[in-house]
């Protein structure tokens, strides 16, 4: 796709489309390096040039010129050039990628970097168990791809490269129309992202929260878009009517950045169109607010701890992993707001954004959701007023049914409260009203500690 919509369709020799390719990836430094000319016999200065980031975790080849010794001091006999290199086989043999007869040659890091390290990348390729071999096309398109990666990084903590799959000519238009408005030039990134973390979910779930906000201009960066771009995404979710799109699919690498690239998670996301239709009931949640983004977004990036100078971000990666896989949040809210929330309850939208999501997702009653929310309101609260932090902990940690309504014994015994009776009847498998018993106990105390840490810091200020 790169190489498309650099030199367009036609026939091209090899090695111009390095040579240009080359112009791109390498970059001036803005430092200047000395070199001794021979034929003046002069120390002449040039710019120092490198491998653009992060292009150079991948891209080792750099270039060493002969030196000179001149009065104890080393100088270079020319600026260093920057030169890749490929040469192919006379047999002509399918090639692995895309299984035309051509002359070959082997896959080698600067081109493949995901598939050229067995060790390391082998889940990417697990069929070839031999060196990958590819034509003269494949060859460059591997160079190609670091020009159109969408990418994040946080410093030696991780680098996280996202790419997205579909119809080719879609993504050339995804790539023209869409990713080309929004490139940032940060140093950390090139792509407007909800927020990000070390982590593969959380930054993955940050880059689709933004871009869904595009599709329905809820973000100042949306307003760059064309109404035609923005027809594109909607299509490319799967979110249009009668739209006939291959639809998209995220691959999201993430490894540590350092001497070579460490790759440590890859992952593919699909069900992008069921993603986008729960955010938007998420949004039509906060219809009559200024900024419906904002409030959802704030949602999720709040499940994160400052520690130091940086921040613990785990609650917020498994959160967004059960999102992503349409599983279950709850026991991960639970944990941040018995461990990290420092004492402060969940931030404004989060219940009814968890309730969205338990009911369309995870099926739960809309009554026993009510109930629980209606009682855990009044359990914590009066917990508060009566100093009973200890009963919410027992909540918390019940470990089988029978603990649970021990706790609930407790509840209605020390604080005169009486317990809804959809609570105490249980159908055949442990559940509640179609629900898992330990979901509802995590909901429940999800509300009991956010009502107590609402009546809590109400009573401080
Ligand atoms: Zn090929």
């Amino acid at each position: 796709m790169v190489l498309y919509r650099l030199f367009g369709e036609g026939e091209f020799d090899h090695r111009k489309l390095i040579d240009s390719l080359l112009e791109k990836l390498v970059h001036a430094t803005g430092n200047k390096g000395e070199y001794f000319d021979r034929e003046t016999g002069e120390i002449k200065t040039y710019p120092k040039k490198n491998w653009c980031y992060p292009a150079n975790l991948f891209i080792k080849a750099n270039p060493k010129p002969k030196k000179i010794k001149i009065d104890g001091k080393d100088y270079f006999l020319h600026p260093p050039r920057y030169e890749l290199k490929l040469s192919f086989s006379r047999k002509k043999e399918p090639c692995d990628i895309c299984a035309q007869i051509a002359p070959s040659t082997k896959a080698k890091m600067w081109n493949y970097p995901f598939v050229v390290e067995p060790g390391k990348f082998a889940n990417f390729y697990p069929g070839l168990k031999r060196e990958l071999k590819v034509c003269p096309t494949c060859a460059v398109a591997g160079l190609a791809a670091y020009l159109g990666w969408l990418w994040c990084a946080q410093g030696r903590d991780a680098l996280h490269i996202f790419c997205f799959h579909g119809d080719l000519w879609d993504l050339e238009r995804l790539q023209r129309e869409v990713f080309d408005s929004l490139r940032l030039e940060e140093k950390g990134r090139n792509v407007p992202l909800a927020f990000y973390g070390p982590y593969l979910h959380e930054t993955a779930w940050g880059l689709l929260l933004r871009l869904f906000s595009y599709v329905r201009r809820h973000s100042p960066e949306a307003e760059k878009l064309s109404s035609e771009a923005r027809e594109l995404l909607k299509k490319l979710f799967g979110a249009s009517d009668g739209g006939s799109a291959q639809p998209l699919v995220l691959y999201v690498v993430t490894g540590k950045p350092g001497q070579a690239f460490n790759m440590q998670l890859f992952k593919e996301f699909g069900r992008l169109a069921a993603l986008y239709r729960l955010y938007k009931k998420w949004i039509n949640l906060f219809e009559d607010y200024d900024r419906p983004q904002k409030i959802v977004e704030n949602v999720f990036r709040q499940f994160q701890k400052k520690e130091g100078r940086n921040f613990h971000t785990i609650w917020r990666d498994r959160i967004s992993a059960a999102v992503l896989e349409m599983g279950d949040p709850l026991p991960f809210v639970e944990e941040f707001l018995y461990e990290g929330a420092d004492k402060k309850p969940l931030v404004f939208g989060t219940l009814e954004v968890l309730e969205v999501y338990l009911k369309e997702v995870l099926e739960m009653d809309a009554d026993l959701l009510k109930v629980i929310r209606g009682f855990g309101y009044n359990l914590g609260s009066t917990a508060q007023r009566e100093n009973e932090m200890g009963l919410l902990y027992a909540l918390r940690n019940a470990k089988n049914l029978d603990e649970f309504f021990r706790v609930l014994n407790d509840v209605q015994y020390r604080l005169r409260l009486t317990v809804p009776e959809d609570l105490l009847v249980v159908e055949p498998g442990e559940s509640i009203k179609g629900s898992p018993w330990r979901r509802v106990k995590t909901l429940l105390s999800i509300y009991t500690m956010n009502a107590y840490l609402r009546a809590q810091n109400k009573g401080q200020s």
